[in-house]
């Protein structure tokens, strides 16, 4: 059995405390808040915090405000069931309800926050195990190891943005509200992440998100569309998020975003600007699709092999977009 090392739990009740326990413990500390992807990080020793502060306490960080009018801003506590099941993103945002509602399995997602989501850790095949088992194979670069075991030629580390809501977020034009001792600042959602494994966040250590906010839905279609190994529960390894705007039947405005195929999600902007002007028909669909895959370069760090994911990017964006046409999901592109 795997246990947790000893530490420091601190249990603010105001963001302003959370702020100042974060500053005073410094380097050493880390933000909890349901703890579903740090305990078992901090049980392989991929973390090693000596104090925690615990956001679970903080009420002002919970709940979602808003309308489709205006926007809806999501409290970055907010649980994953809360979000999937809220009426307003349930409708109006679906792919948001839909990718919150695909994440791991109904216990994690009663106790796992949108903002532990956005943040949640990259993952790689020879990352995600035991202590013993990294130290059995001289570690890696991402935590107590040299190079990089996928490829050991590179400076870098390629493990994997893993979050269904990443994606979907970022194709919605969602923006990050963060907090820290120097103050606050809005970010996009395409600005918080950098495409490293190890440095995946454009954050500061000691900055909280406090909220992310959702411009009006305003005549937006969106859907998201996961692959993973077991349907119960089970990371992204493919996460295809489509967004468009419609007038009548025409796009006006869209994007694609790819989640699971780089350490920070990818963005399939000519793709994107291929679909604006045109109706949704099977042959845009097609055409769009072929383009999506093109920034899809996933490697061999993750389930299922590499060249049978990039493959499947092409048949997930079809599917995703047929569903912004109401098409069925596995008619076959014409
Ligand atoms: C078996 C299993 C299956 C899983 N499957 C999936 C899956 O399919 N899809 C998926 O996306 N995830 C999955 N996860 C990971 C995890 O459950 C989710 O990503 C969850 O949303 C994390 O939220 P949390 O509140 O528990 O975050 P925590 O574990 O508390 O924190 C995660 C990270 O975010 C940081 N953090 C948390 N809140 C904030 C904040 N407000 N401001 C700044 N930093 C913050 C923490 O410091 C930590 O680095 C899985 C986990 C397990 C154990
Ligand atoms: S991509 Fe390389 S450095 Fe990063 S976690 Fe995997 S093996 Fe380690």
């Amino acid at each position: 059995m795997m246990r947790l090392p000893p530490f420091t739990y601190l249990a603010p009740r105001t963001v302003g405390d959370a702020l100042k326990y974060l500053g005073d413990a410094g380097p050493e500390a880390m933000l909890v808040a349901g703890g579903t992807d740090l305990y078992p990080n901090m049980k392989r020793r991929q973390f090693e915090p000596k104090t925690l502060v615990g956001l679970r306490g903080v009420r002002e960080l919970r709940g979602v405000r808003g309308s489709e009018r205006d926007g809806i801003s999501l409290g970055s506590g907010t649980t994953l069931a809360a979000v999937a099941a809220h009426p307003t993103v349930a409708q109006h945002y679906p792919a948001l309800a839909t990718a919150a509602g695909l994440v791991s399995s109904p216990q994690l997602r009663n106790m796992g926050t949108i903002g532990g989501n956005v943040c949640v850790d990259t993952r790689c095949n020879y990352y995600n195990q035991s202590y013993a088992w990294r130290k059995a194979i001289g570690f890696c670069m991402k935590k107590d190891g040299d190079i990089c075991l996928v490829a050991p030629g590179s400076p870098r580390c390629w493990a994997v943005s893993s979050s269904d809501t990443a994606p979907v977020l970022w194709s919605l034009g969602a923006r990050v509200r963060l907090v820290g001792p120097d103050g606050e600042r809005a970010v996009p959602m395409s600005a918080l992440y950098r495409d490293d494994g190890i440095e995946y966040l454009a954050k500061r250590p000691d900055e909280i998100v406090i909220e992310i906010t959702l411009p009006p839905a305003d005549g937006w279609r969106s859907a998201y569309v996961k692959l993973r190994r077991r349907g119960s529960f089970d990371f992204p390894v493919l996460g295809v998020a489509v967004a468009a705007r419609v007038e009548g039947d025409v796009v006006r405005e869209a994007r694609i975003v790819l989640g699971a195929v780089a350490s920070l999600p990818r963005e399939a902007a000519q793709a994107a600007a291929a679909l604006r002007g045109e109706r949704l028909t099977r042959e845009t669909i097609t055409r769009v699709a072929d383009l999506a895959a093109r920034p899809s370069k996933p490697l061999d760090n993750t389930d299922f092999s590499h060249p049978y994911r990039k493959n499947v990017t092409r048949a997930f964006v079809a599917r995703a977009l047929r569903r912004l046409a109401g098409l069925p999901d596995d008619e076959a592109p014409t």
